[in-house]
């Protein structure tokens, strides 16, 4: 199986990944160290979005305060 894109594990990690995908992820975070060490990164990825939309700071300017951490995680 190929590795987890970044998308996905934020889905995930949003609750937003249901049945049979749900599977198909845990069974690969299960053996694959690098997809959950991006999982921590997507979890704190969203998290801070989160934060900033909570605060009421998000807007197009965070996304670019924030690009170069984004490219850096996405290579
Ligand atoms: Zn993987």
């Amino acid at each position: 199986m190929e590795h987890i894109d970044d998308h996905n594990l934020e889905r995930y990690y949003l609750g937003m990944v249901h049945g049979r995908e749900t599977i198909q992820i845990e069974k690969h975070l299960f053996w694959c160290e690098e997809c959950v060490k991006r999982a921590y990164e997507a979890q704190d990825y969203v998290d801070a979005i989160r934060a900033a939309i909570i605060k009421g700071d998000f807007d197009l300017d965070w996304l670019e305060r924030n690009a170069a951490r984004e490219s850096k995680r996405r290579r």
